[in-house]
């Protein structure tokens, strides 16, 4: 069967195969495929906006679909920026600025935990889908460290490594990052039976 991921991002693509590759004939990007098309990620949750990409690529292309969403929840912030992350500060994927607004948000905070999470949605063309979540827990730096990484890893900082996660090789991140742990939960549901774990959609 082939899947197609809801992304062009050649890491998450990267990441996808070595995890989902035995259970896929062919995994694709969007543009592989020749897809072209833009979600409007208005979902409250990340679920939600995982649930709505794969299921208009599933529609769109008549094949399997999986997609993600991701971010960052700061326990101060009552789990902001949350769905919001890529725009925190206002304009899509400007990690400069998302820093910038997350270090003045949290200048007098004690507390500085916070966590990524990550949504996983696979969505078959007849409707069944399967859907996982992902985590990995941390602290807010002071300030930022590491060049490896994008968005908030310069000031995502792991108090049992020493170091943020942009201090960490891509595989070792791979390894304990809420993107791996959520597709590692979803081929262990897939793996243990999927015919108690798939649902019809709206089910
Ligand atoms: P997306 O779901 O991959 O589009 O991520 C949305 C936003 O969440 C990104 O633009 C980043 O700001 C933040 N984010 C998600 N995952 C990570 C990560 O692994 N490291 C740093 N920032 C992340």
């Amino acid at each position: 069967m082939k899947l197609i991921i809801a992304s062009n991002n050649a890491h998450k693509l990267e990441e996808i195969r070595a995890i989902l590759g035995d259970h896929f004939g062919e995994i694709l990007s969007m543009r592989e495929a020749g897809i072209e098309h833009e979600t409007v990620e208005d979902g409250e949750t990340f679920l939600q906006n995982a649930e709505k990409k794969a299921r208009e690529i599933a529609e769109l292309s008549g094949c399997c679909a999986l997609a993600d969403d991701s971010g960052l929840c700061v326990d101060a912030l009552d789990g902001a920026p949350g769905v919001f992350s890529a725009r925190f500060a206002g304009v899509h994927g400007d990690d400069e600025a998302n820093n910038a607004l997350l270090l003045k948000k949290l200048e007098h905070a004690e507390d500085r935990s916070a966590h990524f999470t990550c949504a996983m949605a696979l969505v078959w063309p007849d409707g069944r889908e399967l859907t996982a979540e992902g985590y990995i827990y941390g602290v807010i730096a002071e300030e930022k460290a590491g060049t490896n990484g994008f968005g908030y890893d310069p000031l995502f900082y792991l108090p049992e490594r020493g170091c943020t996660t942009a201090q960490l090789a891509p595989e070792e991140k791979n390894a304990i990052s809420h993107r791996g742990n959520a597709l590692r939960e979803l081929v262990r549901k897939l793996e243990a039976d999927p015919a108690q774990t798939e649902k019809p959609r709206n089910a």
